[in-house]
Formats: structure tokens, C-alpha cells, sequence
């Protein structure tokens, strides 16, 4: 079998070739770092490729199954990680000047998980600083591109994770979502993206950006893989007391049972999705993500999210106001970077040049942003009513679960990729893009980003991808809906060019 072949096997195939030992986790990891070290290098998707350590964990794997124990789910698979999730091996640099050279003393708890179920890391992947962003431009290591077109931008935040997964290097990656750094860099390169439910996965080891809003998950090539991978990263830590106290799941099993389904069948269409601001593709893939599900035996029903705009100022208001308090802890002191001082600087100096010279500008922005809407003065008229934005978002979601419906039909973005440096200069522009995601986190539900169709932007194929919002807990309902879409379509099986 070529390294192309072997690296287009899902993430189950590979697992289970490995564990008869058809194919060994030593050639799979081989056949993937080669490919992070030639195409992840090029599309700047990866941060490091950490080959010493994959290897050593597939010849684990090998010799597990060769003395006949069972390796885990994901047996030899080789996984991508976002450079904000902790390891020990190699640096978690968050994208970020100042943690460059940082190293993490510990695994984050999905870390180890991943490893007690036979997952080979081959790479940490690039993404917007600290994980603020919409396009991977925020990366002080440089924009990662997309697979389908180079002079395009893959979506971020998890820029390198959803560039990686597009390109063949690996089957899986985790990523991030505060705002929707998952489901639109899945929805820029035609995968699939899961946003677990807030408290399904433990935050431990992953970095913090805004610790209320933020949530790991899988970014995968089909729904079965994504199943898996939630599956292992899941369940309750004892080290994160906002994860959720709840049995762990079988997600992949959830997939395969899908004749025993016996949730709601009516699925709500957001009007707010629907506007004349989306590209045409983007109201293309929807009306016949409506049509497929009509066939399916769905019944579609218009909702109404009583959130557009709002949104968009409760949650940066939110996420800047979380994210000025969780950055305050790089000083120069405790992590990473320490400006040098001139004689007659002192402490404050320190932290002053520190912060000015490790942090990128949508960070200084984002800290400035944060800093102001908490200050006392302003603290009512900004954070509060946010706030109180916030729950009514989520009560206009409980609302429409409540009507009966199990999940809200949205686009992921309001267009397909756009071009590196389109808006880089425009922060409002960029935050205008994350319109159909950040009510999701401000929420805390789940939701799931599918390929959904394929637009044609002058003279390139570009993937566009519809999102599934469910109600807490409802990974399993949306793993189901995702896989019915798979089984009527082929988005799923597009690969990049080259
Ligand atoms: N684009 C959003 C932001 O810049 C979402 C980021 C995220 O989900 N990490 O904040």
C-alpha cells in the first residue's frame, strides 16, 4: 500500500488493520510524518512535527499488539494537536512569541487519553495566538493556507488542525472552539468539526482563552472518526470542575445503531441563517441540506434565534473580558519570554516590555478590550448586559428544543475560505465572520459542522459547510444526523487538490 493510501484510510480502518496487524503503527506513523515534514511544512500547518516521540509510541503500540493486548480504539492512528492543548513532548507555544521556547511539565488530560488509547501524536498545529481568530493569520509563527486553494486562509482559530486533517497528514486532529474556531476552519476545508457540549470535555492542559466559553473537540474526515476520537477525550476529570457529571459514552456505537434512533425527527432551519449577507453557496448548501433531510423522513420547521448581531458583541465582549483576566498570568515572570531590562527599568518595566514584546496585536487588542468593559465604570453598561444577552441567546435556544426539535440547521460561516490579507486589516470584518458560531459557546451546546457542498470561486473548488446545533448533551443525536447526511452525499469523500 502507498503512504497515500494508507494515510485516505479513516481513522477506524487504520486502528483496525493495526490491531490485526495488517499494517503496522511504525509505517503509518512513518507514512505521516513524512507528510507533516513535506506538505504540513508548506501549508505552515504545523508548529512541530515531533517524530522522536511518535515513533516510539507506534513501536509501543506494535509491541502491545504483538504480545496479543489490545492497544485502544485508536490504535496507531496518527493525531494532529492544536499547539494550545499541553505535552510534554516538544513546546506548546499557543502560536504566541512568548511561549515560543515553553515547555509543558505535563500531558493535558485529553493528551492522556489519547495515548491510553493508542493514538500516535506526530504533530502540534499551528493556529491564531492564544487561539484568537478567524483565519489562522494571528499565528506570530505565520498564516497557515488552505489545501484547496494556497492563497486562501484554512479558518481558525484550529487553522493547522483543519489544514492537516484536509491534507492527508492525519485522520484526526483536536482543535478548539471558544467561538468557533472548529466548525469554520472545518467548514473552509470540507471536514467535519465537533464542538462538544460546554463541561463534555475536560479543559485540563488546554490553555486558556475564555475559560466559560472555551471547549476541545475533534476535527475528523467523516462523523465515525469524529465519534471515536469524542469518545476517548470525554468524560468527567476530577482536575476540571466544570466537566460535565456524566457516564462516559460510546459515540461510534451511537453511529452504528442509527436504526435505533428514536429522537424527534423535525430539525429547525434558523431564519438567521438564511440572509441575503451569505455567499450564494452558503444558501445553496442549505436549502439542499433542507431537501436531504426532507428525504431522509425530516420534518423541517423555520426557527427564530432572536440573536444576530447581539451575538456577536455579547460574545467579544465575553470572550475579551475572560481573556484579559486568564492572559494577566504571562508577566515575564512565571512563563516563557522575559524582556531584558536597561539599567533603571524595573519591575514594572519588566512587565510592560514583556507583554508588549511576547504579545501579537489581536491579543494586545483583545487584553485592551477586556480590561475596559470590566473597569468599574463601565462594567454594567458593557459585561453585565452581555451577560444578559448571553441568556437570552440560550433561552431562545431552549425554547426551539423544547418546541420538539433536535437540532438548529445553520451555516457554519456566511462564505466559503477567503484570501489571506482580505481581512486581516479589518477586525470587525473578521468578527462579522463568526456570526453563525459564537451563540453556540455563549450557550454551551453542541454542535457539529458537515461538508455540504462544493462552490466554484474563480475557476477553484471550495468546500462549504453546514453546522447542527443540538441541545446540551446531544453528541450522540448529532453524530446520527451527521452520518445520515454522509450516507446521502459524498462532500465527505472531496479531497484537495494535490
Ligand atoms: N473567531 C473567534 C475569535 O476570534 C473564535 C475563536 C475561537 O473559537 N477560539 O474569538
Amino acid at each position: 500500500m502507498s503512504d497515500t493510501q494508507m494515510l485516505n484510510m479513516s481513522a477506524v480502518e487504520m486502528a483496525r488493520a493495526v490491531r490485526d496487524r495488517s499494517l503496522s503503527a511504525r509505517k503509518l506513523a512513518e507514512a505521516a510524518l513524512n507528510r507533516a515534514e513535506t506538505v504540513g511544512r508548506s501549508l505552515n500547518a504545523v508548529t512541530q512535527v515531533l517524530a522522536d516521540s511518535a515513533l516510539a509510541s507506534a513501536d509501543a503500540v506494535d509491541f502491545a499488539v504483538s504480545r496479543g493486548e489490545d492497544p485502544g480504539p485508536l490504535a496507531g492512528v496518527p493525531m494532529v494537536l492544536k499547539d494550545n492543548i499541553c505535552t510534554r513532548e516538544g513546546y506548546t507555544t499557543c502560536g504566541c512569541r512568548f511561549l515560543e521556547r515553553y515547555r509543558s511539565p505535563f500531558d493535558a488530560t485529553c493528551v492522556e487519553r489519547l495515548r491510553g488509547a493508542g493514538a500516535v501524536i506526530i504533530a502540534k498545529a499551528n493556529l491564531d495566538e492564544f487561539a484568537m481568530g478567524g483565519s489562522g493569520e494571528n499565528s506570530a509563527f505565520g498564516a497557515t493556507r488552505n489545501p484547496w486553494d494556497v492563497s486562501r486562509v484554512p479558518g481558525g482559530s484550529s487553522s493547522g488542525s483543519a489544514a492537516c486533517v484536509a491534507a492527508g497528514i492525519a485522520p484526526i486532529a483536536l482543535g478548539s472552539d471558544t467561538g468557533g474556531s472548529i466548525r469554520q476552519p472545518a467548514g473552509f476545508c470540507g471536514i467535519t468539526g465537533l464542538k462538544p457540549t460546554y463541561g463534555r470535555v475536560s479543559r485540563w492542559g488546554l490553555v486558556a482563552f475564555a475559560s466559560s466559553l472555551d471547549q476541545l473537540g475533534p476535527l475528523a474526515r467523516n462523523a465515525q472518526d469524529a465519534a471515536v476520537a469524542l469518545s476517548v477525550i470525554s468524560g468527567e476529570d476530577p482536575r476540571d470542575s466544570t466537566c460535565a457529571r456524566v457516564a462516559r459514552e460510546d459515540f461510534a456505537d451511537a453511529i452504528t445503531r442509527a436504526d435505533r434512533d428514536n429522537q424527534p425527527r423535525i430539525i429547525g432551519v434558523a431564519r438567521q441563517g438564511r440572509g441575503s449577507g451569505n455567499h450564494p453557496s452558503v444558501n445553496l448548501a442549505i436549502e439542499q441540506a433542507m431537501a436531504l433531510y426532507r428525504d431522509a423522513g425530516f420534518e423541517l420547521v423555520d426557527v427564530d434565534l432572536h440573536a444576530g448581531d447581539e451575538a456577536i458583541a455579547a460574545y467579544y465582549i465575553i470572550a475579551a473580558a475572560e481573556a484579559s483576566s486568564n492572559l494577566a498570568r504571562f508577566d515575564g515572570v512565571r512563563y516563557g519570554r522575559r524582556a531584558e531590562l536597561s539599567p533603571g527599568e524595573g519591575l514594572s518595566d519588566l512587565y510592560t516590555r514583556s507583554r508588549t514584546e511576547g504579545f501579537g496585536p489581536e491579543v494586545q487588542r483583545r487584553i485592551m478590550l477586556g480590561t475596559y468593559v470590566l473597569s468599574s465604570g463601565y462594567y454594567d453598561a458593557y459585561y453585565n448586559t452581555a451577560l444578559k444577552a448571553r441568556r437570552v441567546i440560550k433561552n431562545a435556544f431552549d425554547a426551539i428544543f423544547a418546541r420538539g426539535c433536535r437540532a438548529v440547521l445553520l451555516p457554519s460561516s456566511p462564505g466559503p475560505a477567503f484570501k489571506l490579507g482580505e481581512k486581516n486589516n479589518d477586525p470587525l470584518a473578521m468578527y462579522l465572520e463568526d456570526i453563525y458560531t459564537v451563540s453556540v459557546n455563549l450557550a454551551g451546546l453542541p454542535a457539529i459542522t458537515i461538508p455540504a457542498g462544493i462552490a466554484s470561486v474563480e475557476g477553484k473548488d471550495l468546500p462549504v459547510g453546514v453546522q447542527l446545533i443540538g441541545p446540551a448533551l446531544s453528541e450522540a443525536s448529532l453524530l446520527r444526523l451527521a452520518s445520515v447526511f454522509e450516507s446521502r452525499s459524498s462532500f465527505h469523500l472531496r479531497r484537495p487538490p494535490g
